[in-house]
C-alpha cells in the first residue's frame, strides 16, 4: 500500500518547484487543443497541485481538481523545458493517486474501468471474436513469453466506445454504461466490427510471422492472457495496481524473457512491475530488437514518423526509430523525441474532444511532411488514424 503523507510530500516537492515562468504552456498539447484553458496546461496542473496539497493539509478542500489531473495526457514533455525541473505529468499522477485515496475520482468511466480490469482482467470484456488471431499459430514450449498486455485487441473497442459517446452524448452515454455495466451487458453493448477486429489482429500476426521469420522461439498465454493493470496507475488507482499485478505475475513469473509488442506495457512491466514486485525479474524486450533487420527488405518510401511518447523522456526507448531508418526514408517533425507531440489517445474516454483536438493538430504536423505516417504504438496508430491514413511499424516492415 502506497502511503498517503508520502503522496502528500511528493506532490508538495515537485508542485513548489514552479515559478510560474509558463514555458511549459507552449509545448502542452492540451492546452491550445482545450482552447487554451489554465487548468489544462503543465503551469496550471503545477500550482493546482500546490492548492490541492494546501487544501488536504489545512482541512479546507473543497475545489475539484479532479479534470485537470485526469485531461493530463502523461506525455511528459513539459519536464524538457521547464528551467526549474517541474514534472507536471508526475504531479499529475501523483495527484490522481491522492484524490482516488480520498474518494473523490468522480468518474463513472473511471470506476467501469477499474470494475472491469479486476473482474475480467480487461478495461472492456472482449469479444471471442477478438481471440481467433492465434487460433491457427503454434507457440512454442519455451521460456520466453509473447505478451501483447491486449492493446492491439483494446483498439477497436475504444472506436465503439468513442462512436457511442459521439451519438448518445456525455450523460446519456454514462447512464448507458452504467446500467450496462450493472446487468453485465456491456460485451453486448460494446461490440466492434469484425474489421476493425480483423485489422488491429492482422498487425499481431505480422508481429508473430516477424518473430517466427527471424528464428524467435516463444510461449503464448492465449485466452488466459490478462491485461498489464496499465489503466490502474494511469489512473491513480495505486494500491488496486498493486494487487492485480500480483496475479500478473503469477502467470508469467516461470518465464526468462517477456516479448512486449506496445510502448504502455512495456514500460510498465520494465519499469513499474520492479518497483512493486521484488521478485520479478524477467527480462522485459520489445519485439523490434528480436528481429533480424537483414532479413527485412528497405522501401523507397519517404515517411513521417510520430514517436510515441512513451518511448522518450527517461524510458527512452530507440529500436523504432532504428528500424524505420534501416527500412525507409524517413522524416521527423519538428515536434519529435524527447518534445513529441502527444497522439491524444489517453484523454479519449474522459475528455473526447482535447483527444480529437491533439489528434488532429498532430495529423496535420505529420501530413505536411509525408503521406506515409508511420508509428510504433496501437494507442497512437489507432488516435491519429482517425483523421487520415496511418501505417504500424510493422506494415512496412512486412512489406
Ligand atoms: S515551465 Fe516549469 S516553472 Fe515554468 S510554469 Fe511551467 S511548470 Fe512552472
Ligand atoms: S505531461 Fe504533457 S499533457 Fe501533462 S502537463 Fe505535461 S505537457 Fe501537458
Amino acid at each position: 500500500m502506497i502511503d498517503f503523507n508520502d503522496l502528500l510530500n511528493e506532490l508538495k516537492a515537485e508542485s513548489s518547484k514552479c515559478i510560474s515562468c509558463g514555458f511549459c504552456d507552449s509545448v502542452c498539447p492540451t492546452y491550445k487543443n482545450s482552447g487554451y484553458d489554465m487548468a489544462r496546461t503543465a503551469r496550471g496542473r503545477a500550482q493546482s497541485g500546490l492548492v490541492m496539497f494546501n487544501g488536504i493539509i489545512s482541512n479546507d478542500f473543497n475545489l475539484n481538481f479532479s479534470d485537470t489531473f485526469y485531461s493530463c495526457l502523461d506525455c511528459h514533455v513539459c519536464l524538457q523545458v521547464c528551467p526549474t525541473g517541474v514534472d507536471a505529468g508526475r504531479i499529475s499522477d501523483i495527484s490522481r493517486m491522492i484524490l482516488n485515496k480520498m474518494n473523490l475520482t468522480k468518474r463513472d468511466e473511471v470506476k467501469l474501468i477499474v470494475k472491469n480490469i479486476k473482474m475480467y482482467k480487461s478495461p472492456i470484456p472482449l469479444n471471442i471474436k477478438s481471440y481467433r488471431w492465434f487460433s491457427d499459430i503454434e507457440f512454442d514450449d519455451s521460456d520466453t513469453l509473447l505478451y501483447t498486455g491486449l492493446m492491439y485487441q483494446l483498439m477497436p473497442y475504444t472506436e465503439v466506445i468513442e462512436k457511442l459517446k459521439r451519438r448518445f452524448g456525455n450523460d446519456l452515454f454514462k447512464r448507458l454504461i452504467n446500467i450496462a455495466s450493472r446487468h453485465n451487458y456491456l460485451s453486448r453493448l460494446v461490440i466492434p466490427e469484425d474489421r476493425k477486429i480483423d485489422y488491429y489482429s492482422n498487425k499481431l500476426r505480422l508481429i508473430v510471422r516477424a518473430l517466427k521469420n527471424s528464428g524467435v522461439r516463444f510461449d503464448f498465454l492465449g485466452y488466459n492472457e490478462p491485461y498489464p493493470g496499465t489503466l490502474l496507475y494511469d489512473y491513480g488507482f495505486i494500491d488496486d495496481f498493486i494487487e492485480y499485478i500480483k496475479n500478473v505475475y503469477n502467470l508469467i513469473k516461470d518465464y526468462k524473457k517477456i516479448i512486449t509488442v506496445d510502448p504502455h506495457t512495456y514500460n510498465i512491466l520494465k519499469y513499474e512491475y520492479k518497483k512493486y514486485i521484488k521478485d520479478f525479474n524477467p527480462e522485459i524486450v520489445y519485439y523490434l530488437d528480436l528481429l533480424k533487420t537483414d532479413k527485412m527488405k528497405r522501401t523507397d518510401l519517404k515517411i513521417a514518423f510520430h514517436d510515441p511518447c512513451n518511448f522518450n523522456g527517461d524510458r527512452r526507448y530507440k529500436g523504432a526509430r532504428d528500424i524505420a531508418e534501416s527500412l525507409a526514408m524517413v522524416i521527423y517533425p519538428d515536434r519529435s523525441g524527447d518534445k513529441t507531440f502527444c497522439c491524444g489517445g489517453p484523454d479519449e474516454l474522459l475528455f473526447p474532444e482535447i483527444s480529437k483536438n491533439v489528434s488532429e493538430d498532430r495529423y496535420n504536423q505529420l501530413i505536411k511532411l509525408s503521406k506515409n505516417i508511420v508509428t510504433s504504438c496501437p494507442i497512437c496508430l489507432y488516435s491519429i488514424s482517425r483523421n487520415g491514413n496511418v501505417m504500424d511499424i510493422i506494415d512496412i516492415i512486412s512489406f
